[in-house]
């Protein structure tokens, strides 16, 4: 492959992986980065500090051969999800098969492990450069450092690797037949934490990710490796009960106390976390075409970001580093021919997660609620561990089945609810849902499932 001098906007989780694919190819690479380098300034700004990591992510870590070191020295893995209801007790799903399991890892080690080993593969990084203007025809862009000072920068080709409100992005959005949207759901998240124990100890299961099923709304956590858990509540921003109405510490902790009772006991600095830690909002954002001249991509939350309830923001931001890789590998030096066919590829996956995500979050707030939703899981669950060649759930297809394309996961998805509402109508199910009869049932409807 000819090099090439690569232009990176972006060293978030997504430019850093890409930068090292780009650069173990042989080419020239940079990254310009907003922010000062992490690595020196510690930086969270109460953003999510831990991420579930997943198949798809992990498959693209393999491929440039970091998998082991991120599962080794920063993965928690959570096999299934504690369920809490507001009494306090306990119920349990595994994720998957017997060792399948999602990881928690920190977003900003995760960020800092990538950074480092593309320094390693000789990608130069300069911090504090915002991206400011992009000549889409030459792939020319211009960063401006805190003091204001602006540098242009010449390369070949441009990526746009610059997150959810990606300045790439804002320049291409300005041209003809540029399809964009940008979509603010109802729900935004804060961030709260629950300390480790006096010992150092997890206070609640280490391998598991916890859900308090509100309806309406949710609580999560996540286990840290200093043995904390990050508990995301996504709530309404308006309406009762919402942000909005909690407008004071004392009406937050009486919510917390009629709710989510066993995780407040468990907060000792909720007053002051519910008063710092921002309302953050959740946007989805589509758009397309995803290149230009085959000079100028967008790549992972700059061309599709995405509500994070499946968990998938990054993977799938991983896999759109992956798949560009294979392409690398399929296509040579035509990038006008790779570009092209990496946004064919890659948009309807993009636009198939983006629903599946937002659909979850449905289904995660009603977990406890839906006697029927839960006992569909259960059936497919215990046929899919019977006859795992026969049916994947839904979830196994998005998180644990990185050959299955996420726009084919959703229309498999579609098809098995389609089959399983078949099941659902038999009369006592409830009472029947592990007979042989049933099993027989689904045998018939997996048979239909590969038509
Ligand atoms: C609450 C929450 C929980 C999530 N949980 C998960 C999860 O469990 N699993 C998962 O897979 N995903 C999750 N995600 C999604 C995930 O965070 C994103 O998909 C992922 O961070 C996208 O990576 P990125 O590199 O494309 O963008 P970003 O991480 O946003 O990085 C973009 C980078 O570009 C820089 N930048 C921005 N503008 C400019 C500019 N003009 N010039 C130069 N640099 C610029 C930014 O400073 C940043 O470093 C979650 C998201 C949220 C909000």
């Amino acid at each position: 492959m000819a090099e090439k001098k690569i232009t990176i906007a972006g060293a978030g989780l997504v430019g850093s992986l890409l930068s090292v694919y780009l650069a173990k190819r042989g080419h020239k690479v940079e990254i310009y980065e907003r922010r000062p380098d992490a690595r020196k300034n510690l930086i969270d700004g109460g953003r999510s500090i831990n991420l579930a990591l997943s198949d798809r992510g992990l498959q693209a870590l393999a491929k440039v051969g970091l998998e082991k070191r991120v599962l080794e020295e920063m993965a928690i893995p959570m096999y299934g999800r504690v369920m809490h209801d507001k009494e306090g007790n306990l119920s349990y799903q595994p994720y998957g098969k017997e060792g399948q399991a999602i990881n928690s890892v920190s977003r900003a080690g995760l960020n800092m492990l990538l950074m480092d080993e593309a320094e390693k593969h000789g990608v130069e990084l300069h911090f504090s450069q915002a991206c400011d203007s992009v000549n889409l025809e030459d792939a020319t862009a211009v960063f401006r450092n805190r003091e204001g000072e602006q540098k242009e920068v010449i390369s070949d080709l441009l990526f746009g690797a610059d997150g959810a409100f990606s300045a790439v992005r804002g320049v291409m959005q300005k041209t003809d037949r540029f399809s964009y949207s940008q979509e603010y759901i109802d729900h935004g998240y804060k961030e709260l934490e629950i300390p480790a124990g006096p010992n150092g100890e997890f206070l609640l299961e280490k391998n598991a990710l916890h859900i308090w099923p509100r309806g309406n709304y949710m609580l999560i956590a996540l286990p840290n490796p200093d043995a904390s858990f990050t508990c995301t509540l996504f709530f309404p921003m308006d309406g009762d009960p919402s942000f909005a109405s909690l407008d004071s510490v004392v009406k937050a902790r009486a919510f917390f106390e009629e709710q989510f009772p066993d995780a407040l006991a468990l907060m000792p600095n909720f007053d002051k976390e519910w008063e710092e830690n921002p309302d953050s909002s959740l946007v989805i954002i589509r758009c397309y075409p995803w290149t230009r001249n085959g000079k100028v991509a967008l790549i992972g939350d700059a061309s599709h970001a995405i509500v994070p309830f499946y968990g998938q923001g990054m993977n799938a931001g991983f896999e759109d580093c992956f798949v560009l890789d294979e392409l690398m590998e399929q296509m040579g030096d035509n990038w006008e021919d790779l570009l092209k066919a990496y946004e064919v590829s890659r948009k309807p996956d993009g636009d198939a997660i983006a629903d599946l995500a937002m659909r979850n979050f449905v289904e995660m707030r009603d977990l406890t609620g839906d006697p029927d939703f839960l006992l569909q899981k259960k059936i497919e669950g215990r046929f899919s561990a019977k006859h795992p060649d026969k049916w994947t759930p839904l979830y196994g297809l998005v998180t644990f089945s990185p050959q299955v394309r996420y726009s084919d996961a959703q229309a498999l998805g579609n098809r098995q609810d389609e089959l399983m509402a078949e099941i659902m109508a038999m009369p006592n199910i409830h009472e029947i849902w592990d007979s042989p009869e049933v099993e027989a049932k689904m045998l018939e409807l997996a048979e239909r499932l590969q038509d």
